[in-house]
Protein backbone atom coordinates (compact mmCIF):
# COMPACT_ATOMS: atom_id res chain seq x y z
CA UNK A 1 0.00 0.00 0.00
CA UNK A 2 1.49 3.66 -1.24
CA UNK A 3 1.01 5.68 1.88
CA UNK A 4 0.65 8.55 -0.23
CA UNK A 5 3.32 10.73 1.72
CA UNK A 6 6.56 10.76 -0.37
CA UNK A 7 8.32 14.34 -0.63
CA UNK A 8 6.75 14.97 3.00
CA UNK A 9 8.54 16.41 5.48
CA UNK A 10 8.51 14.93 9.10
CA UNK A 11 10.11 15.96 12.18
CA UNK A 12 11.02 12.72 14.32
CA UNK A 13 11.68 13.50 18.48
CA UNK A 14 14.07 11.30 20.10
CA UNK A 15 14.59 9.40 17.48
CA UNK A 16 18.21 7.88 17.48
CA UNK A 17 17.09 5.03 19.29
CA UNK A 18 14.24 2.72 19.76
CA UNK A 19 10.38 3.84 18.94
CA UNK A 20 10.92 7.06 17.47
CA UNK A 21 14.17 5.54 15.38
CA UNK A 22 11.59 2.98 14.31
CA UNK A 23 9.31 5.61 13.22
CA UNK A 24 11.71 7.35 11.40
CA UNK A 25 12.94 4.74 8.98
CA UNK A 26 9.23 3.59 8.38
CA UNK A 27 8.74 6.97 7.36
CA UNK A 28 11.91 7.19 5.33
CA UNK A 29 10.64 4.52 3.87
CA UNK A 30 7.72 5.87 2.41
CA UNK A 31 10.08 8.76 0.83
CA UNK A 32 9.47 10.96 3.54
CA UNK A 33 11.86 13.72 4.26
CA UNK A 34 13.23 12.89 8.00
CA UNK A 35 14.26 15.54 10.47
CA UNK A 36 15.89 13.51 13.33
CA UNK A 37 16.79 15.00 16.91
CA UNK A 38 18.32 13.32 19.99
CA UNK A 39 20.70 14.37 22.45
CA UNK A 40 24.01 12.24 21.33
CA UNK A 41 25.34 13.62 18.39
CA UNK A 42 27.61 10.39 17.23
CA UNK A 43 24.64 7.70 17.77
CA UNK A 44 22.10 10.27 15.96
CA UNK A 45 24.49 10.66 13.30
CA UNK A 46 24.95 7.02 12.96
CA UNK A 47 20.74 6.37 12.45
CA UNK A 48 20.69 9.02 10.53
CA UNK A 49 23.25 7.10 8.10
CA UNK A 50 21.95 3.55 8.72
CA UNK A 51 18.08 5.15 7.22
CA UNK A 52 19.82 7.13 4.41
CA UNK A 53 21.59 3.91 3.23
CA UNK A 54 18.74 1.37 3.93
CA UNK A 55 16.38 3.88 2.12
CA UNK A 56 17.88 6.35 -0.29
CA UNK A 57 15.96 9.45 2.23
CA UNK A 58 16.77 12.70 2.74
CA UNK A 59 17.39 12.45 6.76
CA UNK A 60 18.62 15.38 8.69
CA UNK A 61 20.08 15.09 11.78
CA UNK A 62 20.22 18.04 14.61
CA UNK A 63 21.61 17.06 18.18
CA UNK A 64 19.72 18.74 21.18
CA UNK A 65 17.37 17.99 23.59
CA UNK A 66 14.00 18.71 22.37
CA UNK A 67 12.45 19.46 25.96
CA UNK A 68 14.38 22.78 26.38
CA UNK A 69 13.15 26.01 24.59
CA UNK A 70 16.98 25.87 22.69
CA UNK A 71 16.65 22.56 21.72
CA UNK A 72 13.07 22.64 19.83
CA UNK A 73 14.00 25.89 18.15
CA UNK A 74 17.07 23.78 16.48
CA UNK A 75 15.00 21.47 15.23
CA UNK A 76 12.73 23.64 14.04
CA UNK A 77 15.17 25.66 12.34
CA UNK A 78 15.90 22.43 10.64
CA UNK A 79 12.51 21.37 9.15
CA UNK A 80 10.52 24.85 9.87
CA UNK A 81 7.50 23.62 8.40
CA UNK A 82 6.62 19.96 9.40
CA UNK A 83 3.74 17.98 7.70
CA UNK A 84 4.09 15.23 10.09
CA UNK A 85 5.09 15.33 13.96
CA UNK A 86 6.21 12.55 15.91
CA UNK A 87 6.43 13.73 19.36
CA UNK A 88 8.83 11.65 21.70
CA UNK A 89 11.03 11.89 24.99
CA UNK A 90 12.65 9.61 27.00
CA UNK A 91 9.91 8.31 29.71
CA UNK A 92 10.73 9.69 33.83
CA UNK A 93 12.17 7.46 36.36
CA UNK A 94 10.20 4.93 38.17
CA UNK A 95 9.77 5.09 42.08
CA UNK A 96 7.30 5.85 44.98
CA UNK A 97 5.72 9.75 45.11
CA UNK A 98 6.83 10.11 48.36
CA UNK A 99 9.99 10.63 46.93
CA UNK A 100 9.04 13.24 44.18
CA UNK A 101 8.83 17.21 44.76
CA UNK A 102 7.67 19.75 42.71
CA UNK A 103 11.20 19.56 40.74
CA UNK A 104 10.45 16.00 39.71
CA UNK A 105 7.11 16.70 38.68
CA UNK A 106 7.77 19.82 36.92
CA UNK A 107 10.36 18.00 34.86
CA UNK A 108 8.02 14.76 33.90
CA UNK A 109 5.21 17.19 32.89
CA UNK A 110 7.45 19.45 30.78
CA UNK A 111 9.30 16.15 29.23
CA UNK A 112 6.52 14.38 28.64
CA UNK A 113 3.47 16.70 28.12
CA UNK A 114 4.04 20.31 27.53
CA UNK A 115 7.31 19.57 24.80
CA UNK A 116 4.92 17.71 22.69
CA UNK A 117 2.12 20.98 23.20
CA UNK A 118 4.59 23.05 22.26
CA UNK A 119 6.15 21.43 18.92
CA UNK A 120 2.19 21.40 17.93
CA UNK A 121 1.90 24.83 19.01
CA UNK A 122 4.76 25.83 16.59
CA UNK A 123 3.72 23.53 13.60
CA UNK A 124 0.13 23.07 13.87
CA UNK A 125 -0.90 26.38 11.88
CA UNK A 126 1.28 25.77 8.91
CA UNK A 127 0.11 22.31 8.47
CA UNK A 128 -3.71 23.61 8.63
CA UNK A 129 -2.56 26.26 5.98
CA UNK A 130 -1.18 23.49 3.58
CA UNK A 131 -4.40 21.52 4.49
CA UNK A 132 -2.30 18.30 5.62
CA UNK A 133 -0.86 17.23 8.96
CA UNK A 134 -0.17 14.49 10.42
CA UNK A 135 1.01 14.41 14.39
CA UNK A 136 1.26 11.15 16.13
CA UNK A 137 2.38 11.35 19.96
CA UNK A 138 4.15 8.18 21.72
CA UNK A 139 2.70 8.03 24.77
CA UNK A 140 2.39 4.60 26.82
CA UNK A 141 0.39 1.81 27.36
CA UNK A 142 0.49 3.22 30.96
CA UNK A 143 -2.11 5.97 30.41
CA UNK A 144 -4.71 3.12 29.69
CA UNK A 145 -3.59 0.80 32.40
CA UNK A 146 -1.37 3.22 34.99
CA UNK A 147 1.59 1.13 36.40
CA UNK A 148 2.28 1.89 40.36
CA UNK A 149 5.83 2.48 40.16
CA UNK A 150 5.30 4.97 37.30
CA UNK A 151 3.47 7.44 38.65
CA UNK A 152 5.20 11.05 36.90
CA UNK A 153 4.35 8.80 33.46
CA UNK A 154 0.90 8.03 34.67
CA UNK A 155 0.38 11.55 35.58
CA UNK A 156 2.26 13.65 32.51
CA UNK A 157 0.98 11.78 29.58
CA UNK A 158 -2.52 11.34 31.00
CA UNK A 159 -2.28 15.24 31.29
CA UNK A 160 -1.04 15.01 26.77
CA UNK A 161 -3.84 12.82 26.49
CA UNK A 162 -6.57 15.05 27.82
CA UNK A 163 -4.86 18.48 25.94
CA UNK A 164 -4.91 16.04 22.44
CA UNK A 165 -8.16 14.83 22.75
CA UNK A 166 -9.82 18.24 22.50
CA UNK A 167 -7.31 19.73 20.58
CA UNK A 168 -7.35 16.74 17.62
CA UNK A 169 -11.38 17.73 17.27
CA UNK A 170 -10.85 21.04 15.96
CA UNK A 171 -7.98 20.49 13.24
CA UNK A 172 -9.37 17.20 11.52
CA UNK A 173 -11.68 19.33 9.11
CA UNK A 174 -8.08 21.13 7.92
CA UNK A 175 -7.07 18.04 7.05
CA UNK A 176 -4.69 18.06 9.94
CA UNK A 177 -4.82 14.62 12.91
CA UNK A 178 -3.19 14.44 16.20
CA UNK A 179 -3.18 10.54 17.41
CA UNK A 180 -1.55 9.14 19.86
CA UNK A 181 0.34 5.81 19.71
CA UNK A 182 0.46 3.92 23.63
CA UNK A 183 3.37 1.38 23.25
CA UNK A 184 3.11 -1.93 26.09
CA UNK A 185 6.28 -3.73 26.08
CA UNK A 186 8.68 -3.09 22.96
CA UNK A 187 12.45 -4.20 22.68
CA UNK A 188 13.96 -1.34 23.25
CA UNK A 189 17.24 -0.05 25.27
CA UNK A 190 14.89 1.50 27.82
CA UNK A 191 13.41 -1.71 27.55
CA UNK A 192 15.95 -3.83 28.49
CA UNK A 193 17.21 -1.23 30.65
CA UNK A 194 13.89 -1.66 33.23
CA UNK A 195 14.01 -5.97 32.49
CA UNK A 196 17.28 -5.48 34.16
CA UNK A 197 16.00 -3.29 36.86
CA UNK A 198 13.38 -6.23 37.37
CA UNK A 199 15.72 -8.65 37.48
CA UNK A 200 18.02 -7.54 40.05
CA UNK A 201 15.22 -6.98 42.43
CA UNK A 202 13.52 -10.15 42.28
CA UNK A 203 17.49 -11.77 42.01
CA UNK A 204 16.51 -13.12 38.76
CA UNK A 205 19.20 -12.89 35.69
CA UNK A 206 18.42 -10.80 32.73
CA UNK A 207 17.58 -13.47 30.43
CA UNK A 208 14.82 -15.33 33.17
CA UNK A 209 13.16 -11.94 33.80
CA UNK A 210 13.13 -10.96 30.24
CA UNK A 211 11.89 -14.96 28.52
CA UNK A 212 9.23 -14.09 31.83
CA UNK A 213 8.10 -10.57 30.43
CA UNK A 214 7.44 -12.72 26.90
CA UNK A 215 5.39 -15.74 28.40
CA UNK A 216 3.40 -13.03 30.34
CA UNK A 217 1.91 -11.38 27.56
CA UNK A 218 -0.94 -13.05 26.01
CA UNK A 219 1.15 -12.65 22.41
CA UNK A 220 4.35 -14.56 23.91
CA UNK A 221 6.58 -11.96 22.74
CA UNK A 222 7.83 -8.31 23.38
CA UNK A 223 7.13 -5.94 20.10
CA UNK A 224 9.52 -5.36 17.49
CA UNK A 225 10.11 -1.40 17.31
CA UNK A 226 9.80 -1.93 13.28
CA UNK A 227 5.82 -2.89 14.07
CA UNK A 228 5.18 0.24 16.14
CA UNK A 229 7.07 2.27 13.18
CA UNK A 230 4.91 0.80 10.70
CA UNK A 231 1.59 1.59 12.48
CA UNK A 232 3.27 5.47 13.21
CA UNK A 233 3.71 5.56 8.87
CA UNK A 234 0.25 4.17 8.67
CA UNK A 235 -1.19 7.23 11.11
CA UNK A 236 0.70 9.90 9.13
CA UNK A 237 -0.95 8.53 6.02
CA UNK A 238 -2.62 10.39 3.41
CA UNK A 239 -5.72 7.51 3.64
CA UNK A 240 -5.91 8.63 7.32
CA UNK A 241 -6.88 11.42 6.98
CA UNK A 242 -10.49 10.77 9.03
CA UNK A 243 -8.15 9.38 12.33
CA UNK A 244 -8.13 11.51 14.84
CA UNK A 245 -8.10 12.36 18.59
CA UNK A 246 -7.44 8.48 19.19
CA UNK A 247 -5.26 6.81 21.26
CA UNK A 248 -3.91 3.27 19.92
CA UNK A 249 -2.42 0.65 21.81
CA UNK A 250 0.33 -1.73 20.56
CA UNK A 251 0.63 -3.75 23.85
CA UNK A 252 0.23 -7.99 22.13
CA UNK A 253 -3.03 -8.17 24.19
CA UNK A 254 -1.55 -7.39 26.95
CA UNK A 255 -4.32 -4.82 28.22
CA UNK A 256 -7.36 -7.17 29.66
CA UNK A 257 -10.43 -5.17 28.90
CA UNK A 258 -12.78 -5.69 26.52
CA UNK A 259 -12.36 -1.79 24.98
P1 LIG B 1 15.01 4.28 24.14
O1 LIG B 1 15.23 3.04 23.35
O2 LIG B 1 15.75 4.49 25.40
O3 LIG B 1 15.28 5.51 23.14
C1 LIG B 1 15.10 6.80 23.60
C2 LIG B 1 15.49 7.78 22.50
O4 LIG B 1 15.10 9.08 22.91
C3 LIG B 1 16.99 7.85 22.27
O5 LIG B 1 17.20 8.11 20.89
C4 LIG B 1 17.40 9.03 23.11
O6 LIG B 1 18.62 9.57 22.67
C5 LIG B 1 16.23 9.96 22.86
N1 LIG B 1 15.97 10.98 23.87
C6 LIG B 1 15.70 10.78 25.18
N2 LIG B 1 15.51 11.96 25.80
C7 LIG B 1 15.65 12.93 24.86
C8 LIG B 1 15.59 14.34 24.87
N3 LIG B 1 15.35 14.99 26.00
N4 LIG B 1 15.78 15.02 23.71
C9 LIG B 1 16.05 14.36 22.57
N5 LIG B 1 16.11 13.02 22.49
C10 LIG B 1 15.93 12.32 23.62
O7 LIG B 1 13.45 4.45 24.54
P2 LIG B 1 12.14 3.85 23.86
O8 LIG B 1 11.88 2.51 24.45
O9 LIG B 1 12.19 4.02 22.40
O10 LIG B 1 11.02 4.80 24.51
C11 LIG B 1 10.52 5.94 23.85
C12 LIG B 1 9.35 6.48 24.68
O11 LIG B 1 8.33 5.48 24.77
C13 LIG B 1 9.75 6.81 26.14
O12 LIG B 1 9.05 7.94 26.57
C14 LIG B 1 9.27 5.58 26.89
O13 LIG B 1 8.99 5.87 28.25
C15 LIG B 1 8.02 5.23 26.11
N6 LIG B 1 7.63 3.82 26.30
C16 LIG B 1 8.43 2.82 25.85
C17 LIG B 1 8.04 1.50 26.04
C18 LIG B 1 8.88 0.32 25.55
O14 LIG B 1 8.54 -0.82 25.84
N7 LIG B 1 9.94 0.53 24.83
C19 LIG B 1 6.85 1.22 26.71
C20 LIG B 1 6.06 2.27 27.16
C21 LIG B 1 6.47 3.57 26.94
P3 LIG B 1 19.57 10.45 23.64
O15 LIG B 1 19.57 9.77 24.97
O16 LIG B 1 20.89 10.47 22.96
O17 LIG B 1 18.93 11.81 23.69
Amino acid sequence: MDLGIAGKKAIVCAASKGLGRACAFSLAREGVEVTIAARTKDVLEATAADIRAKTGAKVHAVACDVTTEAGRSTVLKACPAPDILVNNAGGPPPGDFREWGEAEWLKALNNNMVTAILLIKASVDGMIARRFGRVVNITSAAVKHPIWNLGLSNGARAGLTGFIAGLARTTGKHNVTINNLLPGHFETDRMRANVRFQAEKLGRTFEEQMAQTKAANPSGRVGDPAEFGDACAYLCSAQAGFITGQNFLLDGGAYPGTL
